[in-house]
């Protein structure tokens, strides 16, 4: 019986890992995403049930779930380079004279492009990935290679006649759609908007949680085959190769017999780049021929054999209409200049962000200016400066606004801070409407069918001012809304009606106290057992709580003082909303492990890393992310390393097993 799991399982891992080189490097899928998917998920709940099956290199870890707390520092066995630059032809013929002049006879080139995102070098040992680390100081980067299976184009077994043991170095990037639907999710959920691609797939790699890295869908191209042993004789070899053994290889690389092809590749990517997709930054040219790579060798920053023409940013020159601002929904005022529309890098753009009075003032910009337009990597271009030239004897400064445009009241300034706000948090309407939102955001009430516009025309209606109104809205009310069916009008009445079920830390979170995010929520759940009772709490009281600093404890004071809110509040109440502590909030289960503290560490069998780290909580004890003298007990799963030996060198920790964490709990 076990036997024929342990092959099922092993059946389900070679199908999915053949799956995807049928994919990328056959580029002939075989099955669909869907069928792909319940396999995957087949395979999943096998091994949940079969622990005793686990596999580092199992397809299932595509699917992420692995937290990494912090990310250990790997030596590169060989050095990641940066490149040197050209911007002109010039420029790059100077290169190839250069390069003649080592190598005394004739030189090809491959073209690439040059992806605009972040460098990983990973190490693959008998076809399997082994580990992932990005480039750090080119010296030494971080390992991270959990977050880096999430991604699909990244195979996790090779196949064909790869060598033993080699690194393929890569760009891991974000695609405009991709990027643009995390955007549209964020704006959802009231969060900040991430700037470019480029920054957002960098700093995904360095997410703890790596099912949420998967969510990020980040893409890859693998460019650079590097090792003791090399089985080609050209570049060019090696990246037909490598494709075979199933990496994703760039399918723009051009092999150009002269520099002449390579200069026409670069006029071609120059304008075309604007229909890839994504987002380069230039082209990297490379000697195709292995030997001669090795006789150019390297300066002290980058291979000689190597050199990246970079694309000017675009700049076009167009007159400033108008400044308008706009109230986000923290009040935080933004300048935006409104523009005669104007073709920039394939787009028309009629806006672009001034960001705040500063940089006005050093534009020094007047009305109806002629500005320069840059686009850069952000979501929005922006001004880089004025044709003086053409500005009109008599036109005025632009002069910033001294009072909100949405509701009249006078902005502040806070020190050190470049913004203005709109202090009046409860009735400026973007504000007001802001609030909302955030209540039935996905980690507050979670209320489905309500969306911002809903909420929007909600409040143009005047239906809804506070959440508290979502709870006596009816169908009647809901149905003359543009675009509102019967149907959705009921989605709404049920998730009003569902989110009472929702435990008290997430209403704390979703009512919007200023500075109160999830993590304070929880906290404050953890320590009053009920809105009523942290009412009552003075800021000396709050400040005790752990996490929360005089700042929060001061907004929590101050939010109680508010007659709106203490309304509010005592509607949710009435409507059944979860104001205090019930079934449905994590309680303290026990204090037997009080003033104790807890690391986690290997691979863990009896339970996951979260469940352990939760069932500390449940018990009073507290988890911390580091071996030291504070740490009291390090529960150690299979192949525990450096955190293990660290804690037997300071020898006062106590190093437990699964099973004898679990009789701790049980005393
Ligand atoms: P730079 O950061 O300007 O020194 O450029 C070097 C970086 O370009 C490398 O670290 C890679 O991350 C990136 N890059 C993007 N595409 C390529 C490519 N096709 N070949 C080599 N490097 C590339
Ligand atoms: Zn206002």
């Amino acid at each position: 019986m076990s036997q024929d799991i342990q092959q099922k399982i092993q059946n389900l891992r070679a199908e999915l890992h053949q799956h995807n080189f049928d994919y990328y490097s056959l580029d002939n899928p075989t099955i669909s995403d869907f069928e792909f998917d319940s396999k995957l998920k087949e395979l999943q709940e096998l091994e949940l049930k079969y622990p005793e099956y686990y596999d580092s290199n199992s397809p299932t870890l595509r699917v992420g779930g692995e937290i990494t707390k912090n990310f250990p520092t790997v030596e590169h066995q060989f050095r990641m380079y940066s490149l040197d630059n050209s911007y002109d032809f010039d420029d790059l013929e100077d290169w190839e004279k250069r390069v003649l002049k080592t190598i005394e006879q004739p030189v090809e080139f491959v073209a690439e492009l040059k992806y605009d995102g972040a460098s990983i070098s990973i190490l693959y040992e008998n076809g399997v990935m082994k580990e992932a680390v990005t480039r750090g100081d080119g010296f030494r980067g971080d390992e991270i290679t959990a977050n880096v299976k999430t991604i699909s184009d990244i195979p996790m077994q090779l196949y064909g006649d790869f060598p033993p043991r080699f690194f393929m170095r890569g760009e891991i990037h974000l695609t405009r759609k991709n990027f643009d639907k995390i955007n549209e999710r964020r704006e959802e959920e009231g969060l900040d908007l991430f700037m470019n691609p480029r920054n957002t797939a960098s700093g995904s790699l360095k997410m703890q949680d790596s099912a949420e890295v998967r969510k990020r869908k980040l893409s890859a191209v693998l460019y650079q085959y590097i090792s003791t042993e090399t089985p080609a004789k050209t570049h060019w070899e090696l990246l037909q190769k490598a494709k075979s053994w199933g990496f994703r290889i760039s399918e723009q690389t051009k092999l150009c017999k002269t520099l002449e092809e390579v200069k026409e590749f670069i006029t071609f990517w120059e304008t075309e780049r604007h229909q890839l997709g994504f987002d380069i930054d230039g082209i990297v040219i490379k000697v195709n021929d292995l030997a001669q790579q090795q006789q150019l060798g390297y300066t002290a920053k980058s291979p000689r054999w190597a050199m990246s023409y970079k694309f000017k940013a675009e700049k076009v020159e167009t007159e400033l209409q108008t400044v308008t601002y706009q109230v986000g929904r923290t009040g935080a005022i933004t300048p935006v200049a409104n523009l005669k529309p104007v073709l920039l890098a394939g787009t028309v753009v009629k806006r672009a962000s001034l960001h705040n009075e500063d940089i006005i003032k050093k534009l020094d910009l007047h009305e109806h200016d002629f500005v320069y337009v840059e686009k850069g990597g952000e979501i929005i271009p922006k001004i880089v400066g004025i044709n003086l030239d053409k500005r009109l004897p008599n036109s005025q400064e632009i002069e910033y606004i001294k009072n909100c445009p949405e509701c009249g009241t006078e902005l502040i300034k806070l020190e050190d801070q470049a913004i203005h706000f709109c202090p009046n948090d409860l009735h400026c309407p973007p504000q007001v409407v802001g609030r909302m939102i955030h209540y039935v955001s996905r980690k507050a009430l979670n209320i489905e069918g309500l969306g911002a516009e809903t909420i929007e025309q909600l409040y143009r209606e005047k239906l809804v001012e506070n959440p508290a109104d979502f709870y006596i809205l009816t169908k009647e009310q809901l149905l003359p809304l543009e675009r509102m069916a019967e149907k959705s009008a009921q989605n709404i009445i049920d998730g009003v009606e569902k989110s009472k079920e929702i435990p008290f830390e997430k209403v704390l979170f979703g009512i919007g106290i200023k500075h109160v995010g999830e993590t304070v929520a929880k906290k404050l759940a953890k320590n009053f057992e009920s809105i009523d009772d942290l009412k009552k709490a003075t800021k000396e009281e709050l400040v005790q709580v752990e996490d929360i600093g005089g700042k929060i404890a001061e907004s929590i004071v101050d939010f109680f003082q508010n007659e709106e809110s203490l309304l509010m509040i005592e509607r949710l109440k009435s409507y059944g909303v979860q104001l205090e502590k019930g079934e449905n909030t994590t309680e303290l289960l026990s204090n037997s492990l009080e003033n104790k503290t807890f690391l986690f560490t290997g691979k863990l069998s009896l339970f996951t890393r979260d469940s352990a780290e939760e069932m500390v909580e449940n018990h009073g004890g507290k988890n911390i992310s580091a071996v030291s003298k504070n740490l009291n007990y390090l529960v150690v799963g299979e192949k525990a390393g450096s955190k293990l030996k660290k804690a037997q060198e300071i020898g006062t920790i106590e190093i437990l097993d699964e099973q004898q964490f679990l009789d701790l709990i049980a005393e």
